[in-house]
């Protein structure tokens, strides 16, 4: 049974709702995270993300395949979708209330700086081998 959670930025100008099947935690390391929301980006998963209606919505496309969203008012990372809308993932430390999650893997390991790591067990991934993922079956 998918779990339906509800997010929204630090001034709460922008929320949305998405639906999870698991309470996993990934955290992405790539330089572009790194940029965007000072550090690190947790996410989890999503089926169904619906972003409300609001001017301080703002989308940005870092890469030809993503697009992230963000709030143009307080800045808060939120939320990392293919632009087809093949998949999504949503900021875990946006979500309402929601304390219980498992952080389980770590994507573009090898772009993590070496001056901090996660001491869970995660599965880990290269930068490469989740580009491979999300762009399988389409031409390059
Ligand atoms: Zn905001
Ligand atoms: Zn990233």
């Amino acid at each position: 049974m998918p779990e339906t959670v509800t997010g929204k930025c630090l001034c709460g100008k922008v929320s949305f709702q998405a639906q999870i099947e698991a309470r996993h935690a990934g955290v992405c390391h790539c330089t572009m995270c790194q940029k965007w929301a000072g550090g690190i980006t947790i996410l989890t998963e999503c089926q169904n993300l619906k972003v409300d209606e609001s001017p301080e919505l703002g989308l940005y496309r870092a890469s030809e395949w993503g697009e992230r969203g963000f709030c143009r008012n307080c800045g808060a990372s939120l939320f990392w979708r293919m632009q087809d809308g093949s998949h999504a993932n949503v900021s875990v430390t946006a979500l309402d209330g929601i304390k219980d999650f498992t952080l389980n893997k770590e994507i573009f390991i090898d772009e993590k700086p070496e001056w901090h790591s996660f001491e869970q067990n995660t599965k880990q991934m290269t930068g490469a081998e989740v580009i491979a993922l999300f762009t399988e079956g389409q031409a390059n």
